[in-house]
């Protein structure tokens, strides 16, 4: 058996990153930035007001209370015309330029309003108090956001505070196929003795909308040496990319392994990990080829541990895998040690705000409703075949969805 973490160097060295495009802000969420996003000039732009109050100078209001004469009014968007001179000040709104000469901002919770002309200074700030730099946030020429970076919405933000289109890597199409003579459309209500709804291309092509890979799906190819042949060969013609589950498994290995060893290349593996240690990996006409196991659970373990970071890597991220987190085992499991293990547990928070692991249900490999109810992958690695309630554990997360209400 391969070491996982050999067969995931393998499959990441395997695949070659996708060519870049510049698009809009509005079509970059989830995208990753290709080329480093640098700002021109800083931001803000220009010193500017955090308060709505009056800009002073501070050595005038050393001591208070104090009246100041009031030049003029500046709301946010326009730009001061006088200067603030001794015994000066500018009613100054939020976000709008500070005036030349003041270098402090009074709130005007701090004042007293006396004629429209004048404003008397209760209580004193500090020099410097409530101004906004020019570069507070961003000084020219920083990386706003660093190529590799896949775009959260608040760095659609960064991206859009400097005004740049971002450059990002293409992404990859995705050629999304199940096959097995058993799998039928989810769509049939009443199954035909020995046959089965297809799962997996439910989940695929829900964790592909995840990363908003765009994919074509090809449906259910039957076990059939041509039919096979042919879909594998249409998948590499319109695809950056082909998935397929089922068929890897010791029952049809030499079938699949026929049609890709004569076109294209392919290495099959029996990785050490639990479940999905059957997995293929090669290329057809040059197009990566991941061949799931068909166990709907080891189709999304070995997606989540081989193809979700290939297919990050092919658009170009630098951070591949699952953030993991280190947890709490909230019982005792037992698995095999000669495997890197992925038990399937849901988290609750615990008292002092560790994450508890439990078992999201039975772990077998067809089950699942575990799966479905599970937030992590507790990982119980090669060399390590049981664990206690109370041992420390690493989780992969894969869901960080909300877990609180209101009363939690
Ligand atoms: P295979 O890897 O083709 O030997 O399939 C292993 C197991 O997974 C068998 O029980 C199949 O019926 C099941 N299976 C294969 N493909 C799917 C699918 N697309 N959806 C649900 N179960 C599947
Ligand atoms: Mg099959």
């Amino acid at each position: 058996m391969k070491p996982l973490r050999e067969a995931q160097s393998e499959v990441i060295a395997g695949v070659r990153r996708l060519g870049t495009e510049s698009v809009r802000i509005e079509d970059a969420l989830d995208r990753v930035l290709a080329d480093s996003a640098i700002a021109a000039g800083p931001i803000p732009p220009f010193p500017n007001s955090a308060m709505d109050g009056f800009a002073v100078r501070a050595s005038d209001i050393a001591s208070t209370p104090v009246t100041l004469l009031v030049n003029e009014d500046v709301p946010a968007g326009t730009v001061p015309t006088m200067v603030v001179g001794p015994g000066t000040a500018t009613r100054i709104m939020t976000g709008a330029p500070m005036p030349g000469g003041a270098d402090t901002v009074v709130p005007v919770e701090e004042t007293q309003p006396d004629t429209a002309d004048s404003v008397t200074i209760v209580v004193g700030v500090p020099i410097g108090a409530n101004v906004r730099p020019a570069g507070g946030d961003i000084v020219a020429g920083e990386v706003v956001v660093a190529a590799g970076t896949r775009l959260s919405a608040r760095d659609l933000g960064s991206l859009a505070s400097i005004g740049v289109a971002p450059v990002v890597s293409r992404q990859p199409v995705v050629a999304l196929m199940s096959t097995g003579d058993e799998v039928v459309e989810y769509t049939i209500r009443d199954l035909e003795p020995g046959k089965i709804r297809d799962t997996n291309r439910a989940v695929l092509r829900g964790v592909l909308e995840d990363l908003r890979i765009p994919y074509v799906d090809m449906g259910i190819i039957g076990d059939d040496v041509e039919e096979l042949r042919e879909a594998y060969l249409h998948a590499a013609d319109i695809g950056d990319a082909i998935i397929s589950s089922g068929g890897v498994s010791m029952g049809d290995f030499d079938f699949v392994k026929q049609i890709l060893r004569e076109s294209g290349s392919v290495e099959f593996w029996e990785v050490a990990m639990q479940p999905g240690k059957p997995f293929a990996f090669g290329h057809v006409g040059g197009v990566p080829l991941f061949g799931l196991p068909g166990n709907p659970v080891s189709a999304f373990v070995s997606f989540e541990q081989f193809v979700r970071p290939a297919l990050l890597a092919m658009m170009g991220a630098t951070k591949l895998f699952r953030p993991s987190i280190q947890g709490v085992m909230g019982e005792d499991v037992s698995t095999n040690d000669e495997k890197d293990v992925f038990v399937r547990v849901m988290l609750a928070p615990d008292s002092d705000g560790s994450f508890v692991a439990l078992k999201a249900g039975g772990q077998g490999s067809n089950v699942l409703s575990a799966l479905a109810n599970s937030d992590a992958f507790a990982v119980v690695p090669v060399g390590v075949g049981s664990l206690s309630a109370g041992d420390a554990v690493t989780l992969e997360m894969f869901n960080w969805n909300e877990n609180r209400g209101l009363d939690d």
